[in-house]
């Protein structure tokens, strides 16, 4: 059997016709099909605006540039989660501020927020982990008792829903990624998605340069210090081909995150557990083992390529050398990153594939 990865794009014939008709067209970036994959982003999604960038690490940093707050601004997020949520934080220098998280969703502990809250504190980066929605209500309003700005980091949560309504219309701005292993890809890209007509325009301004142009001169002005961080067109065309499936894609998802419910809830893994009133978008299928290093290599010699989401940032040697996190102040985060484990899941992955990762795991038991 071939080893199975634990997350893989689906690229079909239409996406590659996509592409191979953005390349003949006149203009392989900056062209019409920015646009319209925006517009049918906001479609999708059912909100007003978006801007997509050429990953969700860009998409991050602008998010937070835009919110133009004073340097060394304090913002409240999770430290379970990609590093480059927080390091959005740092390259428009402000100061991440840790909060532990739940144990059954890895989310931000909203209740752990309020103690956290400073008078330098200006914002709050959450992630909705694997593609649950955190307690989205909890976090406005202690964004409005408080005046912080939200941003959601929502690159495991295309088409995961809060309240009925699409994850994207619920902060002042809201990030995806279009990575292979997203939930559908533009080969590398993000967007990030708003109601706010002012936040909006400069993220436009922030996808290129700071750059502000003038209708039918040769004038431009040049409002921010930023980098270049477009979407080719032919890409946005893969983005539209994409887009179609969104729906398929995360039906497939939903399937084989049910089945393997179905089958390990006789094993003795903790499987993900779901709060009521969302619907979970399974960017990725993650159980807790008290034998984590040993489970990951015998995985690994079984040829299925599971994974651990997510060192706790604060361990990395770039945030040691700067801050002073200490880990006992995260005894949750650390106990769920000693048993946390990735299995395979992506649309594409075949109902007896999950079977025989099932299986292989009964024999470790
Ligand atoms: C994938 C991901 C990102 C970054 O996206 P890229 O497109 O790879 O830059 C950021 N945050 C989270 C939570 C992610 O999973």
């Amino acid at each position: 059997m071939n080893k199975i990865p634990y997350g893989k794009q689906w690229i079909n014939e239409d996406d590659i016709i996509a592409v191979m008709q953005g390349l003949r067209s006149d203009f392989i970036t900056t062209g019409p099909k920015v646009e319209e994959f925006e517009k049918a982003i906001c479609d999708y999604i059912g909100c007003f605006h978006s801007t997509v960038v050429n990953s969700g690490t860009s998409a991050l940093d602008i998010a937070v540039h835009a919110l133009e707050l004073p340097i060394g601004s304090e913002i409240i997020t999770t430290p379970f989660s990609f590093v480059s949520t927080t390091n959005a934080i740092l390259y428009n220098n402000h100061i991440p501020v840790f909060v532990d998280i739940e144990k059954e969703t890895r989310n931000i502990d909203v209740d752990k927020i309020t103690d956290k809250i400073t008078s330098s504190t200006e914002a709050i980066i959450y992630t909705d982990y694997a593609g649950h929605p955190c307690d989205i209500k909890q976090l406005q309003e202690i964004s409005e008792d408080n005046d912080l700005f939200l941003i959601e980091d929502a690159c495991h949560a295309f088409g995961a829903e809060y309240d009925n309504k699409k994850i994207g219309n619920f902060d002042d701005m809201t990030v995806f990624s279009f990575h292979p292993l997203k939930h559908i890809t533009t080969g590398e890209g993000g967007a990030v998605v708003t109601n706010n007509a002012l936040f909006d325009k400069k993220l436009k301004c922030l996808r290129q340069i700071g750059i502000q142009k003038k209708k039918d001169s040769y004038l431009y002005d040049v409002k921010y210090l930023s980098g270049n961080y477009k979407l080719t067109d032919f890409q946005c065309a893969l983005g539209l081909s994409q887009l179609k499936r969104a729906d398929f894609f995360l039906k497939l998802r939903e399937n084989r995150a049910w089945l393997y419910n179905h089958i390990l809830r006789k094993t003795s893994f903790e499987l993900p557990k779901i709060k009521s009133g969302i619907r979970h978008s399974w960017h990725m299928y993650t159980v807790l083992t008290n034998d984590r290093d040993e489970f990951y290599k015998y995985m690994k010699e079984n040829k299925i390529n599971v994974q651990v989401h997510y060192i706790p940032i604060y361990q990395f040697s770039y945030y040691k050398d700067r801050f002073n996190f200490n880990s006992e102040d995260y005894p949750v985060t650390e106990e769920v990153f000693s048993k946390i484990i990735t299995l395979p899941l992506f649309p594409e992955m075949k109902l007896d594939d999950i079977e025989h990762v099932c299986n292989i795991i009964e024999n470790w038991e």
